[in-house]
């Protein structure tokens, strides 16, 4: 029996691992882990993320029971029951999609040794990302650390083996349907363990559909700055847990827009910023910028947190967080530069709160949002450019139409102060972070 370990791809269709093992080895078996070392840590137990998940698991496992098959579904450790796995069954080899986060990476290395004590061979492909770690480099071998050549060089790429990007040898979908014969068969159907048996409950947060319309591709570059529209795709969540194909997207959008496309090519590079400079998960990018003392006060943290700090703009996209575990990209970059920059709190705490509350929360995209920011990061805002949240919301909010649809108090005695006075909060930013880098 082969093993095919489902993580952060969750669809059967167009899944490289999977069609690899369907196609080389016979009596293929799906498996899924809920990771107790990640599932722990989680405080909010009705966590919108583990019932997407949850979901999804569900329904891959009837759609494997439709075919004569079963998913077998773990609740534990991995490491654990790996163990247990082998002792029960003869396995021939395991097969996986590869993850590039540092937790993901040490964890497939104790299953590697595992397995390789039985020499059980551990095959794993790239799904999850279009060019994975080393494979768009600078001339020298090395990685970009800047988004625009890596772009280009990106662009050169696909299309070195292709057409056009659409037709591209890398973008060529993985036909998992015609080799479902292979699943290993099963009359019996595993029970699935409920969700309450792990600590968790039912969300009811919406989570955003996986389909999109090309005419909001189309629309993209004209609407995608202006939060009260729906000018974004919200996949965000879909591509985090593999539940669409990014190769799929990634063709469609090369017809329809380029600036979508430029959108997932930013997740590539900061997939490989993540792999190639592990230290940033931690601390800044570039280590000068670990010299900021910052403020770091709870009670205004606190405000930040629940979208009450006066300054609307913050306050709307926050709120919009909080009730839907979304927010929109412009209001992303609008709220994280206010914390770090007109209230001096250490990016890494904003970083947090977007990883607790965000359905497409990433690693690799929310660290690289963070540091961008707060300007230290690979190509990064600036230190001296500090986003005036009047001017972004006269820009990009003009009627207030998303303001007053999230902060319905605006306007009114109920609406709190601002919380800090904006040139006084520039002119300190600007302060501590000369002091910081030394300048
Ligand atoms: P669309 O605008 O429809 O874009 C399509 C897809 O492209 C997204 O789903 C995403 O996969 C990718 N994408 C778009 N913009 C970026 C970007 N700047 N960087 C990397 N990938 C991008 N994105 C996440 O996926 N997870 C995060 O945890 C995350 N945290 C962020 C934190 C900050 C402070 C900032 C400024 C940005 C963050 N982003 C994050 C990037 C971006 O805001 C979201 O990807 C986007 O808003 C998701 O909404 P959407 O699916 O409608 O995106």
């Amino acid at each position: 029996m082969t093993i095919f370990w489902f993580r952060r791809d969750l669809r059967l269709s167009d899944n490289a691992a999977l069609y690899r093992a369907l196609t080389k080895e016979k009596e293929v078996q799906p498996i899924f882990i809920f990771d107790r070392d990640i599932l722990d840590k989680l405080e909010d137990k009705t966590d919108a993320r583990v019932s997407f998940i949850y979901d999804t698991i569900s329904q891959i496992k009837k759609d494997l029971n439709h075919l004569g098959s079963d998913l077998w579904v773990y609740y534990g450790n991995p490491v654990e029951v790996w163990n247990n796995l082998i002792k029960k069954h003869k396995i021939d080899a395991v097969y996986t999609n590869e993850d590039y986060e540092s937790y993901a990476i040490s964890r497939d290395n104790r299953v590697e040794a595992i397995l390789s004590d039985q020499n059980i061979p551990f095959k794993k492909y790239k799904d999850h990302v279009i060019f994975a770690k080393d494979e768009v480099t600078k001339s020298d071998g090395l990685p970009y650390t800047v988004f625009t050549p890596y772009k280009r060089r990106w662009l050169e790429k696909i299309l070195s083996r292709g057409k056009t990007i659409q037709d591209s040898y890398y973008l060529k979908g993985y036909p998992t349907e015609k080799y479902f014969d292979q699943l290993k068969g099963s009359k019996t159907h595993q029970h699935l363990i409920p969700l309450t048996e792990m600590g968790f409950e039912h969300t009811s947060l919406a989570i955003p559909t996986s389909a999109v319309s090309q005419g909001l591709i189309k629309g993209y570059a004209d609407h995608r700055n202006f939060p009260s529209m729906e000018g974004t795709s919200r996949l965000g969540i879909h591509f985090r847990f593999g539940t669409i194909s990014i190769r799929q997207k990634a063709a469609l959008a090369s017809t329809l827009s380029d600036t979508y496309l430029s959108e997932l090519v930013w997740r590539d590079f900061y997939s490989q910023i993540l792999y190639h400079f592990p230290h940033v998960e931690k601390n800044a990018f570039r280590p000068e910028y670990d010299g900021i003392a910052w403020r770091n006060d709870e009670k205004e943290y606190d405000a930040w947190c629940q979208g009450k700090t006066g300054y609307p703009i913050v306050d709307a996209g926050m709120r919009e967080l909080l009730h839907t575990g979304h927010m929109h990209n412009r209001v992303r970059m609008i709220v994280a530069s206010f914390l770090t920059k007109h209230l001096l709190i250490d990016w890494r705490w904003g970083e947090h709160w977007f990883a607790k509350k965000l359905l497409d929360f990433d690693l690799a995209s929310n660290n690289g949002g963070w540091q961008w920011a707060a300007g230290c990061g690979t190509d990064a805002a600036p230190y001296f450019r500090i986003f005036s949240p009047e001017a972004q919301t006269e820009k990009f909010d003009k009627h207030l139409i998303y303001i007053k649809k999230w902060v319905p108090e605006y306007g009114t005695a109920a609406y709190p102060k601002p919380i800090v006075d904006h040139k006084m909060a520039r002119e300190r930013c600007l302060a501590a972070y000369k002091s910081g880098l030394g300048k």
